[in-house]
């Protein structure tokens, strides 16, 4: 008897244990090794919620890998551009899945002053810095914990006084949380010890009917912007606000992508498409997050939604893809392949002291949020 009741104690602890194993590995993040950089060991991270939306992104540039989201019928398929190995990402000329910054998109001549300071960047763009310069964020190995009591991940990332050219040691943070309402939430923050221009944003291709599935001309989106930056022949923002009205980056209401893309229009020729920054609508009563796009893909049903507290998205895409990169399962990723959605402030702001400021002062903390939710009808 005495037995039987050890016995069975015995199974109760190993039950108990079992569970409590199987309750970490499936509460959402799994990591493994995904090979090394700089002489550090590079681990992908993999986010599942309940419904089986899974997200993988990886500590080298903070890149995400890939998001898997239903369709109407309910199939997965992997909705963004990138590689299966993290090789495939050295280099990554078109920043696919990455973080980008210190300042990303683009400042003119490499060159801001601050404070009286004249700094110059490196130019990596014609005569632009883009996306932080030669070895921006997108580049770097951050350090990745996955999140307690979330399915998430958080990079973090030291970039020194002096790194690309910009004032003060910044430390870093973006947070990758899944849902169960299957959000993507991105939280950004920082801190410096001297001011310092930041614009840190997140430069995934969509391509809702599946990476590798054709371009995304089909593709439907509403921007709620009714203004945007017209750019130069530089694409560095005139400092004009235009309003989108007549024009075919008047996106209000839903329309497909492909419509307007290669009208004869001055902005439209001069980034070869869609390639610009919309400032979002926002009401003195709109305090944090709200929406800046929701895109449409008709054959699969699948919609994302982009909402942000941050002044402006811009809207690329891809026009400089060019067929000259095989991505995941041997696709080859041709022109207007994927279209990116990136939350941020306007380019080159640091030169318009009209522009909402990106300016970072010692002292302060920089908290910005942006959320992508996928569904599907
Ligand atoms: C820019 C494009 C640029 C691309 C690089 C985008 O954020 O707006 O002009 O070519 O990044 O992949």
């Amino acid at each position: 008897m005495k037995r039987r009741r050890a016995f069975l104690l015995i199974s109760v602890i190993i039950f108990a244990i079992g569970n409590l194993l199987i309750g970490q590995s499936t509460s959402g993040v799994h990591e493994e090794p995904f090979g090394s950089r700089d002489g550090r060991s590079i681990t992908l991270y993999t986010l599942t919620n309940s419904h089986g939306v899974e997200i993988r992104a990886m500590n080298y540039g903070g890149i995400i890998v890939s998001i898997r989201v239903p369709d109407r019928k309910g199939q997965l398929a992997d909705i963004v551009l990138g590689h299966e190995k993290l090789e495939g990402y050295i280099p990554n000329p078109p920043y696919l899945g990455a973080i980008v910054g210190r300042y990303a998109n683009r400042i003119a001549n490499g060159k801001f002053t601050l404070d009286g300071k004249t700094y110059t960047l490196p130019q990596n763009d014609g005569t632009n810095t883009l996306h932080g310069g030669l070895k921006g964020f997108d580049k770097v190995v951050w350090e990745g914990a996955p999140l307690k009591g979330k399915t998430g991940v958080a990079f973090s990332y030291l970039s020194k006084d002096g790194e690309e050219g910009f004032p003060g040691n910044l430390k870093v943070k973006v947070t990758y949380t899944l849902t169960d309402a299957n959000e993507l939430v991105i939280d950004y923050e920082a801190t410096t010890d001297k001011a310092t221009p930041i614009n840190i944003s997140q430069h995934s291709y969509f391509n809702l009917a599946g990476e590798g599935n054709g371009d995304i001309l089909n593709h439907e989106i509403m921007i709620n912007a009714d203004r945007f930056t017209p750019v130069d022949k530089n694409l560095i923002p005139t400092g004009e606000l235009r309003p989108v009205k007549g024009t075919p980056l008047d996106f209000t209401t839903s329309t497909r992508i492909g419509a307007r893309i290669d009208d004869n229009y001055d902005q439209i020729t001069l980034a070869h498409g869609y390639d610009h920054n919309f400032v979002i609508n926002r009401k003195a009563t709109d305090k944090g997050l709200v929406l800046a796009a929701r895109v449409y893909e008709p054959t699969s049903g699948r919609t994302l939604e982009v909402s942000t507290d941050q002044p402006a998205v811009q809207f690329y895409t891809g026009n400089f893809l060019d067929g000259s990169i095989t991505g995941k399962h041997g696709h080859v990723y041709k022109r207007r392949y994927g279209l990116c959605l990136e939350t941020q402030h306007y380019p080159d702001s640091p030169n318009h002291p009209d522009f909402p400021t990106t300016i970072l002062k010692p002292g302060e903390t920089l908290k910005t949020k942006t959320v992508f939710k996928f569904s599907a009808k």
